[in-house]
């Protein structure tokens, strides 16, 4: 195909992905696909030396809904210039530090994954909000973007002005949407995008959105640099989260983006990137503007965390807790430098929720260490097959019964439950049997019909002969690791027993209340249910199991293994009682390191900030739980005086 077929196939695909995108809010691509073909089209424009009319790369986002009233911005609003590698930043960068003849000084800010909007305020009132449209024209959205219940519907200062910043729907918000949604939100983003571009104010109301300011277009009054802006924004109440810092130099703007890049799956937010401004005003002026964007600014776009793939089948995985886990078998497909090939679809009314089926194109979402998960369909596929509720287990055959959402598997013998049981008995946080694998338990399984922990700790070396890789040294480590692992403490056996639900740290708050086994087992379920984190399904499940004879019979059998508990030490030090919370990264000692210390002298490491922690050890870049321990009072320290405590010098 030649250049000028290319480029108009290109512009064609890129203008009906940006009408579905912009005008529908229902996209059929991922961003990180439509940013390919974009630049693409931006290089055979660059090579060619011209351009289509209709091209993408002369507008500003898309067409506007004229269901919506009109409304045109008192100041043009921009899209921002990109780069996805420090080579392309710092290429920016000393462009602009050569026409200077020195380093300006930039601004740094999180790049929110939302929907731009214009609120203009008048006489200290917000009259009047809009989206961005096309740049020049937005379309009014004032009584939607009213529901934002944090936004300033009043500000001080009584000129004219127009504050711009991003719509977001917190994650938290999404999740929660999303749980009891006829129709799940594919992600937030167009969960924000579809909520406030919507005729009824209701149904943004029910999305719960937040508002983040970063930037002042049409003003009365002169603000001589970001910084000022940034300044004015919050002393008039508006939410500006992310870090905002001012650096000057390309390698501490690049040390701001890696920084963030850590931070962001732990947000509460999307961000796909982060913007670097120029702060002084008198030189933005100078440099202006291109058609499209400001030559003063230029976001560091992030590798993308959503792709779309085809959905080639699912399989059935039962886990230990005889749970039939839908995985989705996909075309694989690159995210974040990872080729992803399965994914999770949740549990059978999520794939109804979601209306996805073999054969269609899905978007599917990798957030760090978190499974994949395939969020919607993108395009259902020509010859899609639905996804058919499995009536019996696909390990064992067994009758398969509906529970709520999930789909259990009625068997007794069934291989994968029996497998993984053992593989969670024995491992780290639990009996920590130095050794031993899936893969282990699996031959023991097949090979040596060892079905479950008690026979793996009745174990004798003569049980493993012949057994497929043993030979008599390994045969000896396994057995001497079994009896090792006898030696163990109260917690991680009832970790290690697998109540459904229980997780490690729960088994050590509930040993920390009932001291000893026999407690546990006689405990009441309003008793149990008093503890953190242990609500009344899961009081329920613990008094259950051990009502349950067979469960019984089988914990006394591991104990007749020979399994002892040490004798809790009773932790006793400086953080003696006190509820810890870390946050930031601290100078020297990693997050482990920290929990462990202040594990180790009596203290509890919780993961979020509430009227019930006493302390919160801070690091560089404490984020939101640092606000909410200073508004609620909670005592803040740092590395420092955290050494201090310890008696660390
Ligand atoms: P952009 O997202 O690339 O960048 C500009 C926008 O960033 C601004 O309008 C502003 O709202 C926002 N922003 C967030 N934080 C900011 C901050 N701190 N300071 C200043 N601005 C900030 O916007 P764009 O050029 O309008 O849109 C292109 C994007 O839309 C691309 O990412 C593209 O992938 C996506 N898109 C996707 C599809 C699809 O089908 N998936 C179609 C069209 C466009």
């Amino acid at each position: 195909m030649d250049n000028y077929s290319r480029m108009v196939e290109l512009v064609n695909t890129l203008n009906e992905y940006a009408r579905l995108y912009y005008e529908q809010d229902a996209p059929v691509v991922s961003d990180a696909e439509y940013d390919k073909l974009y630049d693409e089209l931006r290089k055979l424009e660059e090579t060619e030396g011209y351009s289509l009319k209709n091209s993408p790369t002369h507008r500003v986002g898309g067409a506007t809904n004229k269901r919506f009233e009109q409304s045109k911005h008192l100041k043009r609003l921009y899209s921002l210039d990109k780069c996805q590698s420090k080579e392309e930043f710092n290429d920016w960068y000393e462009k602009i530090v050569k026409s200077l003849g020195y380093m300006p000084e930039l601004t740094c800010e999180y790049k929110f994954d939302g929907l731009t909007l214009n609120l203009l305020y008048k006489n200290g009132k917000l009259v009047k909000t809009t989206t961005r449209g096309d740049g020049v024209t937005g379309e009014v959205v004032t009584e939607q973007v009213n529901t934002i219940k944090k936004l300033p519907k009043e500000i001080s200062y009584k000129g004219t002005i127009e504050i711009q910043g991003e719509g977001i729907l917190r994650l938290s918000s999404f999740n929660r949407y999303n749980l009891t949604a006829k129709e799940p939100l594919k992600n937030a983003r167009n969960g924000v995008a579809g909520a406030i571009r919507n005729l009824d104010p209701k149904v943004t109301a029910e999305r719960d959105l937040s508002f983040f300011a970063y930037n002042i277009g049409y003003s009365e009054m002169n603000f001589s640099s970001q910084a000022e802006m940034h300044d004015f924004l919050i002393k008039e109440g508006f939410e500006v989260e992310g870090d905002f810092e001012l650096v000057n130099s390309a390698s501490n703007a690049m040390d701001y983006a890696d920084r963030t890049g850590e931070k962001r799956p732990n947000l509460d937010y999307l961000i796909d990137g982060v913007v670097y401004k120029i702060n002084d005003a008198a030189l933005r002026d100078e440099l202006g503007f291109t058609e499209k964007f400001p030559k003063w600014a230029i976001a560091y776009k992030y590798k993308a965390d959503e792709m779309t793939t085809t959905l080639r089948d699912v399989e059935w995985q039962v886990s230990r807790s005889a749970k039939l886990n839908p995985i989705a078998i996909l075309e694989p497909v690159d995210i974040c430098g990872v080729t992803v090939s399965r994914a999770t679809l949740n549990n059978y009314d999520d794939i109804m929720k979601k209306k996805v089926r073999i054969g269609d194109r899905v978007f599917i979402r990798r957030s760090n260490d978190v499974i994949p998960e395939i969020m919607g369909v993108a395009i259902e596929g020509e010859n899609s097959i639905s996804i058919e509720k499995p009536e019996i287990c696909p390990a064992c055959g067994a009758p398969v019964v509906q529970y709520g959402a999930f789909l259990y598997c009625t068997g007794d013998n069934c291989a994968p439950q029996a497998i993984s049981k053992m593989d969670h008995f024995a491992s780290k946080d639990a009996m920590d049997i130095d050794g031993f694998s899936e893969k282990t338990a699996e031959l023991l399984y097949n090979e040596k019909e060892i079905r479950d922990a008690v026979g793996l700790m009745n174990l004798q070396p003569e049980d493993l002969f012949g057994l497929e890789g043993f030979g008599d040294k390994k045969i000896g480590n396994l057995i001497q690791s079994i009896d090792k692992s006898k030696n163990t403490t109260l917690d991680r056996f009832l970790f290690a027993i697998g109540i459904d639900g229980i997780g490690k740290k729960t088994a050590k708050d509930i040993v920390k209340k009932f001291r000893t086994l026999e407690n546990i087992m006689n405990a009441q379920v309003d008793e149990l249910s008093v503890i953190d984190g242990i609500g009344d399904i899961l009081a329920n499940n613990i008094y259950e199991f051990f009502r349950d004879s067979n469960r019984v019979d089988f914990v006394n059998k591991l104990l007749g293994s020979g399994i002892v508990f040490k004798e809790e030490e009773i932790k006793t030090g400086v953080f003696y009682r006190l509820k810890v919370v870390l946050t930031g990264s601290l100078p020297t000692y990693k997050r482990g390191e920290a929990t462990k210390m202040i594990e180790d002298n009596g203290g509890e490491v919780a993961s979020s900030v509430s009227k019930t922690v006493n302390l919160v050890l801070a690091g560089e870049d404490a984020g939101s739980k640092l606000e909410k321990a200073q508004s609620l009072g909670i005592k803040i320290i740092n590395e420092d005086e955290f050494r201090e405590m310890l008696g660390i010098k």
